[in-house]
Formats: structure tokens, sequence, C-alpha cells
């Protein structure tokens, strides 16, 4: 029997090869009529300018944070009151926080629960307004400038998805697919109705790998999906706590808008604390020695060389070394060591004249010490930071 099994995969292996090898050497032309036209494919037409790479100011802070308000057995003010989050927000430098409640424990009326809360303000924290919209196919973190009605989001929570993002987008909210592979709680809707994903949650690292898998392939469909960080957070803790990731944005404007405009451009990488470096990803794409675009944005190739700058800027360990992993399309690209007090690497690649090719960046290396979070520097190990990809030919009406 066991024998059998055998032979049969053997063969099933043979057919398998014999398929690919066919497939290589057949010409499009043999399989299709010569008149097939896919009417998916069609040239793309002139892009948005790209924005400045220097009018704003990178803010750092919490997109998944969980106060008071996220008790199931009723608000509990003991638990993680608002008022010591913005404090510790405040401590270690944040430009911004969203708070981020479920609001399954309030019937989705979160306006009158964590947004009225006496102590949801700051002179000196950007505070989105945003709530962890908990449904049974699924949790994803709403993120708005400003107030709004957050009680019809949660009611056509277990609606046709068409039906969902008719009214996401009535309300003008920013929608992010929180830890989407789960292990529970996976993100089981349409990424058509996605702005951005976390696809890094907590601050172990290792635990995100099925969550960067879906990342990918909603990349490679042609989606510009941001990647965020969230530390998930529900009460004090030394191991993962506020800022275990910290998500850097780029905002145009220094306010809450400019933060979730940030968000929408992909102009965001992550750390793994609010004292890791943080990694800036820049490409020249007309060989002038100038960097034209970020991370984020959008270019058309032009058949010629481009070269790309990574930087890695902030508490950098001058005696130690950093490696960048440079991904491309989903599969590795190259490996470079920089080290130093200002470390950059520059490489160079020629994307392909039509087709959609993004690049994006991992960084490994030294921890860097969080002392308000004295354990989680461990947990997280070599993971330093990560970007959002360059991205080239992306049609943006996709
Ligand atoms: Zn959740
Ligand atoms: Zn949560």
């Amino acid at each position: 029997m066991y024998k059998n099994i055998r032979i049969a995969f053997s063969l099933l292996a043979i057919i398998g090869i014999s398929n690919i090898v066919s497939a290589q050497d057949l010409k499009p032309a043999q399989y299709l009529p010569k008149n097939h036209v896919n009417p998916w494919i069609k040239p793309l037409g002139a892009l948005p300018p790209i924005a400045s790479l220097t009018d704003g100011v990178w803010l750092k802070g919490d997109l998944h944070v969980h106060s008071s308000h996220s008790s199931e057995g009723g608000y509990d003010p003991k638990r993680h009151p608002v008022k010591d989050i913005i404090a510790f927000a405040k401590s270690v430098g944040f430009g911004y926080i969203a708070i981020t409640d479920h609001d399954n424990h309030v019937l989705g009326d979160v306006e009158h629960n964590t947004w009225a809360d006496p102590d949801f303000k700051s002179d000196s924290v950007l505070l989105l307004y945003g709530a962890e919209w908990t449904t049974t196919r699924g949790h994803g973190n709403t993120f708005s400038a400003k107030p709004y009605d957050h009680q019809k989001f949660y009611d056509v929570r277990d609606q046709r998805d068409a039906n969902i993002l008719a009214v996401k987008k009535e309300l003008g909210i920013h929608l992010s697919a929180n830890h989407p592979a789960g292990p529970k709680d996976h993100f089981g809707f349409s990424y058509d109705m996605v702005d951005a994903m976390e696809v890094w949650n907590s601050c172990l690292w290792t635990k995100n790998a099925n969550s960067n898998l879906i990342w990918e392939d909603m990349l490679a469909s042609g989606r510009r999906v941001t990647a965020r960080g969230g530390s998930d957070v529900h009460r004090p803790s030394d191991v993962n706590y506020i800022g275990t990731p910290t998500t850097w944005v780029f905002a145009a404007k220094r306010n809450a808008q400019g933060v979730v405009d940030g968000l929408v451009n992909g102009r965001v990488s992550v750390s793994a604390n609010p004292f890791a470096p943080r990694v800036e990803f820049y490409a020249d794409i007309n060989e002038d020695g100038k960097m034209d675009m970020m991370m984020g944005d959008n270019a058309k190739s032009t058949g010629k060389p481009i070269k790309f700058r990574v930087e890695l800027k902030g508490n950098v360990k001058k005696d130690s070394t950093y490696t960048i992993n440079v991904i491309k399309d989903g599969r590795k690209f190259g490996s470079y060591k920089m080290a130093g007090s200002n470390p950059v690497v520059e490489f160079t690649d020629t994307p392909r004249l039509v087709e959609r090719m993004y690049y994006r960046l991992i960084v490994e290396g030294p921890a860097t010490d969080y002392p308000q979070v004295p354990r989680s520097a461990a947990v997280t190990g070599n993971m330093v930071a990560l970007s959002n990809p360059i991205y080239f030919n992306f049609d943006p009406k996709f």
C-alpha cells in the first residue's frame, strides 16, 4: 500500500515537472488565438505627481491601543485609563495615538464612551478618532481625524461586503485590517474595503508571518495596502505595551488629518519601539542624483536603471551592523550591510517597463532598549524596522 502511494506520488511529480517544462517551452500564441486581447491589461494613463519628499514631518505613534472602555463586563476605570495612555504616549515622544476600543463592548456607541471620556484630550499628542470594529468575521481598526457616526459602521458589520464598503465610503473613514491572519479573529472580509493592514502586531514579530503573506498577496494583486503596526495592549505590561511596535507616518501637516492621509499614502514605516531606528527608503528615477520618490509612492518605470537609497535614522548603534533585506515582488532581491552613525545603503535595479513591481525593506540588527517596557526588546529580538513599498506601474484606479 505504502509503496503504491509512493509510486503514485512519483508519477504525479513527473507529470507535474513535465507540465512546467512544456509550459515554459510553449509560446503563448500556441495556447491562444492570435487575435486574443486581455481586456484587463490596459496602458497606464498619467499618474498623479509625487508629493514633496521634504514638506512634512515624521510622527510616531501606536495605532492599536485599548483603554478601560474595552472591558467585556462594562467600563472598568482601573484597567487602563485614557489619562494614563495619553500621558505615556507623551512621555515617549509620540506625535499621535489611536485609542481603539472594542466597539462591541458598547454595542457600537464609541462616541459616548471612549470619545466622551473627560480625559480624551491632549495638548501635544494628536488623537485619532477610531475603534476596533469587532465582528464575527474579524477585527479592523477605523481611523478618522474627526468624530464620525461609528454606530452606523457597527450596525452594518454582518452585512455583505459591498454594503459595508458603501457605509465606509459614506462615513469617509479609514479601515485597517487587524491581526489579519489570526491566529484568532483573522480578517475575513474583502480587502477591497481596506486601506491598511496590521502586519506587525505586538512585540512578538515572529507571530506575524502569515499576516505578511496576506499583505504580499494584496500587493501582488495591485492593491497598494499600507503596512502598519499595533501593540494591541489592553493593560499595563513590561513585555508588550504602547509602542511595541511603533508606527512612523510622514504627515504633510502636523495634524490628525495629516496622519490619516499619510497612512493612506503609505508613507509609513514600523520600528520595534519608539527609540529604535527608523528606516527611510527613496528612489532616483531619472538618474539626476536626486531622490524623487519615497516609500508609498508610485511611478511609471522608464526602462532605465533606478537608484534606491536606504537610510537609518535616529537612535542608531554606531558600533553595530544592520542588515537591510530588500524584497522585490514578494521575493528576496538582496541583502546589504550598513554600519556607522549615519548608515546609508544604495542599490540599483531596472524595473520592467510595463508590469507592476514593488520593492520593500526589512531591517534586522541589534535590539534597542525600551526602559519603559524593559522585557520587550528580548522578545522582539533582531527585528528592527520595516518599510512600505516603493511602487512602479501600479494603477491608481485599481
Ligand atoms: Zn482584535
Ligand atoms: Zn485589539
